[in-house]
């Protein structure tokens, strides 16, 4: 393993935007970086530096990372316009938030780009899972099909109203009211990411509803 204190030259390759917002920026990988699923990294460019996951598979050569630009953002909205061939700072991988395999249920719950370490435990074959994705509008649940395909069951929950048209099962709430309403009773464990709210929110829910689960969480703000 690298030292965490390890620092890698990175190019970007290209941007793939997923709606109007949401973009996976891929970059070179750099020789010798190596990453658990769930992890992730600091990218910087001049004088900023932010936290972001990695979402490629394990041995995959590209470097991928999901990205939301943020209203009034720095680094979210410059790393949007940065052009191919641009190069960034990128940090070793860093963080505990990876699937601790068990013989409980894994149950993922993530609000908009908190999706990202469930994209990476998914590539790298972690299958059978429940996954709950809190976004707005539909066009924000990346890898839907592909989520939905290797989970027991994949459960969006839109906080907007579910549009007219719309040809998947979705739930008209917020997750922690799908958690409070809907999950069935169960022996889980649960894997939070994305907003610090939904994660204080949840704790206290699930502390109550599940006393024997074990809760391992990833705040983004
Ligand atoms: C461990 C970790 C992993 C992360 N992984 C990802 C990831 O995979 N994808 C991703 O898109 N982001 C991720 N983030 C968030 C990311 O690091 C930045 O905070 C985010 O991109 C905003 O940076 P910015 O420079 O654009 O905004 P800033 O200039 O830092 O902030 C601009 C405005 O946005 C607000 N703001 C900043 N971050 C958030 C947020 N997350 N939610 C709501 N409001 C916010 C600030 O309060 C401020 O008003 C992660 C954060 C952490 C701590």
């Amino acid at each position: 393993m690298p030292p965490t204190s390890a620092q890698y030259n990175v190019t970007i390759l290209d941007h793939h935007w997923f709606n109007d917002e949401i973009y996976e920026l891929r970059c070179t990988r750099p020789p010798g970086f190596t990453f658990q699923p769930g992890q992730f990294v600091e990218l910087g460019h001049q004088h900023l530096e932010r936290e972001y996951t990695i979402v490629s598979a394990p041995e995959e050569a590209v470097l991928r990372l999901l990205i939301k630009r943020m209203p009034q953002g720095n680094l979210s909205v410059l790393l949007a316009e940065l052009p191919p061939g641009t190069i960034l700072n990128l940090s070793a991988a860093k963080g505990y938030f990876c699937f601790q395999p068990s013989d409980k249920q894994p149950c993922f719950i993530a609000t908009g780009t908190g999706i990202a370490p469930f994209i990476a435990m998914y590539a790298a074959g972690v299958r059978d899972f429940t996954l709950l994705h809190g976004v707005r509008h539909p066009s924000a649940l990346v890898y839907r099909n592909e989520l939905n395909a290797a989970a027991r069951c994949y459960m969006p929950c839109l906080s907007a109203p579910i549009p007219t048209g719309t040809d998947f099962p979705c739930f008209q709430g917020y997750v922690s009211t799908y958690v409070r309403t809907v999950l069935p009773h169960g022996d889980y464990d649960f894997y939070l990411c994305g907003r610090r709210a939904m994660i204080h929110d949840l704790t206290h829910l699930l502390d109550e509803r599940y006393p024997q689960a074990r809760i391992y969480s990833e705040a983004y703000d």
